[in-house]
Parts: structure tokens; sequence; C-alpha cells
């Protein structure tokens, strides 16, 4: 499996999966048609299926168009109000790219039709990818624009925390230092939120991506991951995870990052 990072707008990731063997592709979240065609011809590859991980415009934007571009493609999605769609994904549907295997994951909460994509090797050749949208994005999740904090919960630690560690995270926005910033907030002894919060400086001072994470590393840095930890609802002054959740997500709406 070859994970291409397409950059698009002004902070969002458009992601290129390519089963190597068959140079059969899937591209996740396409608002830009025109880099995603470009992309395709670069790589040479076979471009089968686009994964939509919700219908938010900078998401599902370019699905109309790249469908005019290149008819035939086959446009998943977890709700009606995804452009163009052509099959509407269930939590556990499976499907293929060339040897790879994609399993949908409901995540409700974000958007109430909100999917991720995990996507494994058949030979078990590298690491598995989970493609997370505006649900998990590196230190932080998405604003609970049609759900619950029991449903980001239910997101975040029973459905992707239970997810294999060595899982490779590629969020839909490129929001890491801010979300680590808030991070440092809740748990400013935490020295692995300190350190990586060092290196994302760093990387965006040069202009670089920090995606992918994985899901060892959101575990530790993740403050919306780490509700069950007694320093993080001691934050809250809460002693249950989902309203610590709550919290966290009320407070972060407000937070101001400097
Ligand atoms: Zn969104």
């Amino acid at each position: 499996m070859q994970v291409h990072l397409l950059p698009a707008l002004s902070d969002n990731y458009m992601y290129l999966i390519v089963d190597e063997t068959s140079k059969e592709a899937a591209i996740v979240d396409p608002v830009e048609p025109v880099k995603v065609q470009e992309a395709v011809n670069q790589h040479s590859v076979k471009l089968s299926t686009v994964l939509t991980t919700h219908h938010h415009w900078d998401h599902s934007g370019g699905n109309a168009d790249l469908v005019k571009m290149m008819p035939n493609l086959k446009v998943c999605g977890g709700d009606s109000r995804v452009p163009a769609i052509t099959k509407t994904v269930k939590h556990g549907d499976e499907l293929k790219i060339g040897s790879l295997n994609v399993r949908c994951l409901f995540t409700p909460c974000h958007t109430s039709g909100h999917i991720c994509y995990y996507v494994t090797d058949s030979g078990d050749r590298c690491d598995p990818a989970v493609f997370t949208g505006d649900t998990l994005f590196i230190a932080g999740c998405g604003k609970f624009f049609e759900g619950t904090p029991e449903e980001m919960y239910n997101a975040l630690i029973n459905t992707l925390g239970e997810l294999p560690d060595n899982t490779k995270v590629y969020c839909g926005h490129e929001y890491t230092v801010n979300n680590l910033k808030y991070a440092r907030h809740v748990e400013s002894n935490n020295s692995d939120i300190a350190a990586k919060l060092q290196w994302a400086m760093e990387k965006r001072k040069k202009n670089e991506s920090t995606v992918p994470s994985t899901i060892a590393e959101e575990k530790k840095t993740n403050p919306f991951m780490r509700v069950n930890v007694k320093e993080v609802q001691q934050h809250a002054k809460e002693n249950d995870p989902i309203k610590t959740m709550g919290f966290l997500r009320r407070e972060k709406d407000r937070f101001k990052a400097h």
C-alpha cells in the first residue's frame, strides 16, 4: 500500500491510496479534482473509487466534478448528502482496492453519517491505515455538529481505539499544532505531548505535514482519546469519561492557542 498526501484548500488533505500490485487506486475526499487527476497521471494508477468521509463541502465538494472527469468511479459515503454517491456504506462493509481491503467504520458525531475507512494489505506486508476525516485529528477531534459526547466516545474509544496500535492515522485537516497546544493545557505534565508539540512546530516551520500519526501515539497525546485517564478527568473536574469528553469539546471550542 502506498499513500500519497495531496494538500487541498487551506488546510485539508486528500489521500491517494494505491495498491502497488494492481496499480488500482482510491481517493479520499477529492475536494480538488484537478489535483487528483494530476496525481493519478503522475503515479500512473487506475482510479476506481472515491471514499468520502462526510458531506461537508471541504471534503465532498469535488465529487461531482471528479465523476464528470472520470466516469464509472464508485463513490462511497455514509449518507445521501454526499454528492454523486453511488454506494451508501454502513459499519462493517468491506470493499477492495486491488489487493487492499477497506473496512467502513461508522463514526457519527461530527456529522450523523461520518465514515472512517480502515485499509489493510492482504499480504500483511505493511502497517494498516485509517482515514479519519473530521472524526479524529492528530491530537484532537472534530466538532460535535450532529452528535453527542457519547457518540464521540464510541467513535474514538470503542471503534478507532480498538484498531491495532501500529495503524497509521491520516486525518482530514492539518490542525496538529493548535490541537497539541490545547492538549498541553489539559495535561501540562505530559512529556509525550510536550515533545510532539515541539516536533510538530518544527515540521510546520519547514512547511511539512504532521500526518500520519498512529493509534498508539494518539492514545498517548490526544486528550479526546484519553478521557479515561485520571489526569484528564481531573482537568474536567469529572469522574465520568463521557462527561469529560463533553467538557473537553466545550473547552476546546473556546480555547485560543498562543
Ligand atoms: Zn467536516
